[in-house]
């Protein structure tokens, strides 16, 4: 079985729904309220361990109802959570307003997160165990630069989704082995709004990328290699939070058992659109027989930019 470590963050996500999302100074009724465990580490572990992978994770929950309810959520999912420190304080929370086009927007408070700020040696003998580590940057870039250069140091694949978007140092982009923002956090990586253009930018910096394009799918460009375009599965969205980290959890456990990158990416598609169709993060998450029955093989195509 595929093994993955998590590096990275928990938060229970407060989310209000609402028709139309407030402007700043405007106060609108919201139609639900729900608390959700969320934080983008821990629905990368869940997503992965759904998708059929030996997943632990290493980060920390706070000491608070919210903590345990965090910990017991990833151990309902098989995640195993023996890493995940308790520390003094409150858990981290995200509070998400989500509208009826399906869109969301998001405040993050670390809390407990921000007390990771470097590994012990503990998390260093688990990453060494790993096929991959996967990354996010809802942690101190201090502890998730010291994960990635420490699996680098093993030969342990290293998976980055670059969220929230900042700029990042470039000891983490050389220990990087794949990046995955979405479009947003391409350019602000790059200062260029084309998504070839910028992952053609990045291929300098990590070796691998995969841009994701929401509803219009996900472009994989390698150096050396034509870019792959693999569109998404066309479907109803109810509710987009995490359908990012359903498709990096997927994508890390079909990569990590071996498959063609075009059948890993169109797997991971096809994981994220089950996700969309339903609300929540985590909770909306599809486990492995529900990806496999989605999967269409054929969702894959080279970029025929070049071809015109
Ligand atoms: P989020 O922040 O909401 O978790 P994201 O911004 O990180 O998401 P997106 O690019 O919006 O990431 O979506 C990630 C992947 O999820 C896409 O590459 C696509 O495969 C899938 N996806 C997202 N939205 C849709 C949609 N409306 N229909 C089908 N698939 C979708």
């Amino acid at each position: 079985m595929t093994s993955i470590v998590v590096l990275g963050s928990t938060n229970m996500d407060l989310v209000a729904y609402v028709a139309k999302a407030p402007a700043r100074g405007e106060t609108v009724t919201g139609r639900e309220f729900r608390t959700v465990p969320g934080g983008k580490g821990a629905n990368q572990a869940v997503a992965a361990a759904r998708a059929g992978a030996d997943v632990s994770m290493i980060g920390a929950v706070g000491a608070d109802e919210f903590g345990s309810r965090l910990r017991a959520a990833l151990e309902h999912s098989g995640v195993d959570t023996d890493l995940l420190r308790t520390s003094e304080g409150p858990s981290g929370t995200a509070h998400i307003v989500v509208d009826d086009e399906g869109g969301n927007a998001i405040v993050v408070v670390p809390g407990a997160n921000a007390t990771v700020t470097s590994l012990d040696h503990g998390d260093e003998a688990l990453i060494a165990t790993a096929d991959a580590l996967l990354l996010q940057l809802e942690l101190p870039l201090s502890a998730v630069t010291a994960g990635a250069v420490t699996a680098r140091g093993l030969g342990v694949r290293t998976v980055l989704t670059p969220a929230p978007a900042q700029p990042l140092p470039n000891e983490l982009l050389a220990a990087t082995d794949l990046l995955v923002p979405n479009e947003h956090e391409a350019a602000t990586l790059t200062g260029l709004a084309d998504p070839h253009a910028a992952a053609e930018a990045l291929l300098r910096k990590v070796p691998e990328v995969v841009v994701t394009l929401g509803a219009a799918g996900s472009l994989y460009a390698a150096r050396g290699a034509k870019p792959l375009v693999v569109p998404a599965p066309r479907v109803r969205a109810v509710d987009t939070t995490a359908a990012g980290d359903t498709f990096v959890g997927a994508l890390a456990v079909a990569l990590g058992e071996g498959r063609p990158v075009p059948q890993a990416l169109a797997w991971a598609s096809a994981a994220a659109a089950l996700s969309v169709q339903r609300p929540g993060a985590s909770s909306s998450m599809p486990y492995r027989t529900e990806i496999d029955t989605a999967f269409d093989p054929t969702h894959a195509r080279r970029d025929d930019r070049d071809d015109r």
